[in-house]
């Protein structure tokens, strides 16, 4: 197999060495680099790197392209995303401009419902061709990995139609790594309006068993909030995914505390996402367990709601991640490095925490934190070559600008 040598880089950051899989194994600050480096890649994989002071004599014909000072960073893993979707809500966006809230939009049949009909409406084509596009947009920014959720279908057919587009994204687009999530329980669909359990009971008892035999799931979730599901439901979801040996990840805390999170993380889930609205309970039963906070600032600044208690989880010593949360209702963008900034910004986090969250952490809320989310012998090499970096900070401090860069992901450049 073909070893690429690329030579004269200027710093790689974000590097672990073997077995290190997130980063409160030794602390989330810590980000380790080293500077003036070559590395060497082989098919898909980093294998080798040192010091250009002491640089290996090249067999000939070896690969070489010198990466002339640029920075070295992993390429970004998203946790959250509800990428596949149909059509976009910039007209409710515009009446949240006038003073109309979240709640009073989807009371009104917009919000999550414009999507599920926008959606249902949908061919699988057109679907899957609306998605590619913001895909390939994710990844020319530097995003290697992510997790893509249903739940704009919420009913069978078209929840196995965004399923399916997810997994043709994954088929397509080998060098990332793309992880499916079920959100049928993302609201109660107008079938079962006032009967919010029966649905629950069809979707945890019936269609997960029957899309987890498709190998349609990697994990299930619910929207855990007032007016959405409960206590109860969480708990009928647990049961069935723990039965199945399915990881669970939850939105919580997004506009109200219920004691849900608690719940989760007794539960066994993987990960909490939000977390905006925060107790003291909430972070007692965090420390106690092994569940990811995964927060999610871009819907904080497109909502205008409040932000995350970033810097309280970091300091409590949690492994905290950071997502993007797209959707084309309360986080329509894609920029990975606005959402840096606003890690940083907003959340209370240091760059280099704020990379970590971002990397290393999001893969291990993923469970994919063996092959990637940082740089190191025998994982992916899938890795950002960012030009004009002067230190790690330029990256959130230019927020929203995307760096001059070269993107790596599994091995070859895009
Ligand atoms: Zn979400």
């Amino acid at each position: 197999m073909n070893r690429l040598h690329i030579s004269n880089i200027g710093r790689i950051g974000g590097i672990t060495s073997e077995g290190v899989r997130m980063r409160n194994e030794v602390h989330i600050s810590e980000w380790s680099t080293i500077e003036d480096a070559w590395i060497q890649v082989e098919g898909q994989y980093v294998v080798e790197w040192g010091s250009m002071a002491e640089e290996p004599i090249l067999p000939p014909n070896t690969e070489i392209w010198d990466a002339h000072g640029a920075w070295v960073i992993p390429a970004f893993v998203d946790p959250h995303t509800h990428l596949v979707h149909s059509g976009t809500r910039e007209q409710e966006w515009t009446a949240r401009l006038k003073g109309a809230t979240y709640q009073e939009i989807a009371a009104s049949g917009g919000g999550i419902m414009q999507s599920v009909r926008n959606v249902r409406a949908a061919d699988v084509s057109s679907l899957l061709d609306e998605s590619r596009i913001r895909l390939e947009t994710i990844r020319s920014m530097g995003v290697g990995s992510l997790e893509i959720k249903s739940g704009y279908g919420l009913d069978f057919d078209t929840e196995s139609k965004m399923m399916r587009v997810t997994q043709a994204l994954a088929a397509e687009y080998p060098e990332m790594n793309i992880l499916s999530t079920c959100l049928a329980l993302h609201a109660t669909p107008p079938e079962y309006a006032g009967d919010a359990d029966a649905y629950v009971k069809r979707v945890t008892q019936e269609w997960i068993p029957i899309w987890v035999g498709e190998g349609l799931i990697d994990f299930v979730d619910i929207f855990c909030e007032q007016g959405y599901f409960g206590l109860d439901h969480l708990d009928m979801l647990l049961d069935c995914a723990n039965r199945l040996g399915l990881g669970v990840r939850v939105h919580v805390n997004q506009f109200s505390v219920m004691g849900a999170v608690k719940r989760a993380v007794d539960g066994g889930a993987l990960s909490v996402d939000h977390l905006e609205e925060f107790e003291g309970p909430d972070l007692e039963a965090l420390k106690k367990g092994a569940t990811f906070p995964v927060l999610l600032p871009g819907c904080s600044f497109f909502l205008g709601i409040p932000y995350a208690p970033g810097r309280l989880l970091a300091d409590a010593g949690l492994p905290v991640v950071v997502g993007s949360d797209y959707n084309p209702g309360s986080s329509p963008g894609l920029n990975p490095f606005l959402t840096l900034s606003l890690s940083c910004l907003k959340l209370g986090l240091m760059p280099e925490e704020a990379l970590n969250a971002m990397t290393l952490n999001a893969a291990a809320s993923l469970n994919i934190s063996d092959r990637t989310g940082s740089v190191g012998i025998g994982k992916e090499a899938s890795m950002l070559f960012i030009s004009g970096l002067r230190e790690w900070s330029t990256l959130p401090y230019h927020f929203g600008q995307v760096p001059p860069m070269r993107v790596m992901l599994k091995g070859r450049f895009i």
